[in-house]
């Protein structure tokens, strides 16, 4: 099997974290997960409980894409072009899919980020539109805790976050959130 990206490098048998039997590229040190092997490896790991908190780790975490990341191209097993997804870290990067096959592209250092963020077990996932419309919701969230911390200082911001937390778990807390916008409706 030949490496997606420059389609002539031979890859080589490899492993990740010592367990889970990938194809590697001596080249350029991408990695091709066969479907089979990672859906063994993936049925032994927990699930994931949080997805909102897993995102929002994903959306602090550094990145540094591979120069193959922008590389578009074609699953080494079966030649239909690999469908790509973004991963929201502060620098994006895609992964990369076989649509018919299932099996995946890793580029370099990429594997290394999701097992960081916990991504690494899902990865099918992150390829839905539920997962793509909940990264979205989160990105916004994180989006308007920034301006808010940004036009209010941080310490202030603080507060408020903590004031919603606390208005959230309490059963009458849209009583809380009326009194706020009235007064400053006024
Ligand atoms: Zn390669
Ligand atoms: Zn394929």
């Amino acid at each position: 099997m030949q490496c997606p990206k420059d389609r002539k490098t031979t890859l080589m048998d490899g492993t990740l974290m010592g367990q889970l039997p990938v194809l590697c590229c001596p080249d350029c040190q991408g990695a091709w997960l066969p479907p089979q092997s990672y859906g063994e490896w993936q049925e032994h790991q927990p699930s994931v409980d949080d997805p909102s908190e897993l995102i929002d780790r994903v959306l602090e975490t550094d990145a540094t894409p591979s120069p193959t990341d922008g590389i578009a191209s074609l699953c080494p097993a079966c030649k239909c072009y690999l469908a790509r997804v973004k991963v929201s870290t502060k620098t994006p990067f895609y992964l990369e899919r076989c649509p018919n096959c299932k099996g995946i592209w890793c580029d370099r250092g990429e594997w290394e980020v999701l097992e960081k963020t916990g991504l690494h077990r899902i990865i099918d996932r992150l390829f839905s539109t539920e997962w793509q419309a909940l990264v979205r919701e989160r990105e916004l969230f994180a989006q308007e805790r920034r301006a808010t911390i940004e036009k209010l200082g941080p310490e202030l911001a603080a507060r408020i976050f903590e004031l919603a937390e606390v208005l959230a778990q309490h059963p009458n807390g849209d009583f809380g959130v009326a009194y706020l916008m009235r007064r400053f409706d006024q």
